[in-house]
C-alpha cells in the first residue's frame, strides 16, 4: 500500500527538529524508519509532516568516555555491533544490535528509533535496561535523562513526550560480562523471548545481576527473580538453572504476550531457557564456565 499525503521537513539540529514537533499537531519524527514506514504504508499510521532527524551530526555516533559510553539516537545497530571497544565496555548492547533483524535492517534502523518506538518484541529495551543505561530525552523545556528502568512505560509508550526526541544513551562500563540470548521469531526475526544479561563477577561469584526479557510483556521487563537466584552464588548449573526457574516468577501471568507464533504458557517456557542461556554466554564471556 502507499501511505496518505504527507509533508516533510528535514531538521539541521535538535532545536529544529523539536520547533518541528512542537509546531505541528500530528508530526513524526522518522529515523530510520524501518517501524514508521510500514506502519505508515499498511495504513496504521497518518501522520499529516514527517520530521527528518537523520542528517543531525549531534545524534550520530560513538563516544568512549571514561567510565561510560554515548551512543547517539541516529547511530545504526551495524556501527553498534561493529565497535570493537564497546564489545570490551558493554558486551550486552554489543551482542544484542548484532542480533537485531537481518543486515538491511541493522544498517538503517537506530538506536533512538528502537527504544523510542518500544515495540515488545524488540531487542534493544531488554539491553538498556540490563545495561543500566541512561536515556538522554530533549524538548522544549531543555534537556533530561531518565533511567532505562522508568524510561518504558507500555507498549509502544515511554517516557519520551510528544514534544521530545531521544538524542542518546549512556551505557556504564559497569559489569564484567554481558550476554543477549533471542529465540527469534521465524517470520519477522523480532524476539519471541530475549533475554539480557549483564553481570559484575568477584571471582567466580555474582556480585551483582541484571537480567531484562524481551517479548513476554507489553514492554521490555527486569527479571529481578533470576538476579537474585545468581547474585553471592557462584555461577554454576545449579544456580543458572534456578535462575532459569525464578525468571517469570514474578510476571502477572495474565498480562503475559499471547499470540498466534506463541501462547503465554510457551513464552514463559522460553524465557526460562533462554534466561539459562544468557547467563552461560555471560559466564563463558566471563570466563568462570
Ligand atoms: C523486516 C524487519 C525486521 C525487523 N527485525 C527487528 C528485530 O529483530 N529486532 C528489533 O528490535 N527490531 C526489528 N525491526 C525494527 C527495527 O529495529 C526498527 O528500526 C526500529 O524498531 C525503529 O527504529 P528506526 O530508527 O527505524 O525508527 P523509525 O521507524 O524511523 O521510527 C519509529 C518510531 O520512533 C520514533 N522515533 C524515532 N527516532 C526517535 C528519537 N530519536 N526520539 C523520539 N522518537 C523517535 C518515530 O517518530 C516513530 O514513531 C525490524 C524491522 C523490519 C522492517
Amino acid at each position: 500500500m502507499y501511505p496518505a499525503q504527507f509533508d516533510y521537513e528535514k531538521a539541521g539540529s535538535v532545536s529544529e527538529a523539536i520547533d518541528a514537533i512542537s509546531g505541528h499537531s500530528d508530526a513524526e519524527l522518522i529515523a530510520g524508519g524501518h517501524s514508521l514506514l510500514p506502519t505508515m504504508k499498511s495504513g496504521l499510521a497518518e501522520p499529516e509532516m514527517l520530521v527528518d532527524i537523520g542528517d543531525i551530526d549531534e545524534l550520530h555516533g560513538i563516544e568512549h568516555h571514561d567510565g561510560h559510553t554515548h551512543i547517539g539516537a541516529m547511530t545504526r545497530y551495524a556501527d553498534v555491533a561493529e565497535d570493537n571497544t564497546l564489545w570490551e565496555e558493554a558486551p550486552v548492547v554489543a551482542e544484542t544490535t548484532e542480533m537485531i533483524g537481518d543486515r538491511q535492517v541493522r544498517n538503517r534502523g537506530t538506536v533512538g528509533g528502537n527504544i523510542a518506538h518500544a515495540d515488545p518484541a524488540s531487542d534493544l529495551p531488554g539491553a538498556v535496561l540490563a545495561a543500566d543505561a541512561t536515556v538522554h530525552i530533549a524538548g522544549p523545556d531543555g534537556e533530561r535523562s531518565v533511567e532505562a528502568d522508568d524510561f518504558f512505560h507500555g507498549m509502544y509508550a515511554t517516557d519520551v513526550g510528544e514534544d521530545e526526541l531521544v538524542t542518546g544513551v549512556q551505557v556504564p562500563h559497569e559489569g564484567t560480562a554481558g550476554a543477549y540470548a533471542k529465540k527469534p521469531n521465524p517470520a519477522s526475526g523480532y524476539a519471541l523471548v530475549g533475554v539480557a544479561v549483564r553481570l559484575t563477577m568477584d571471582g567466580d561469584t555474582v556480585a551483582d545481576a541484571r537480567i531484562g526479557a524481551n517479548g513476554v510483556m507489553d514492554h521490555g521487563t527486569r527479571l529481578e527473580p533470576a538476579e537474585d537466584a545468581v547474585e553471592g552464588q557462584a555461577l554454576s548449573g545449579d544456580s543458572i538453572g534456578a535462575a532459569g526457574d525464578a525468571a517469570g516468577s514474578s510476571l502477572d501471568e495474565y498480562m503475559v504476550m499471547e499470540d498466534q507464533q506463541a501462547s503465554a504458557e510457551f513464552r514463559l517456557q522460553l524465557l526460562g531457557a533462554y534466561t539459562e542461556r544468557a547467563l552461560e554466554a555471560a559466564g563463558e564471556r566471563a570466563g568462570v564456565l
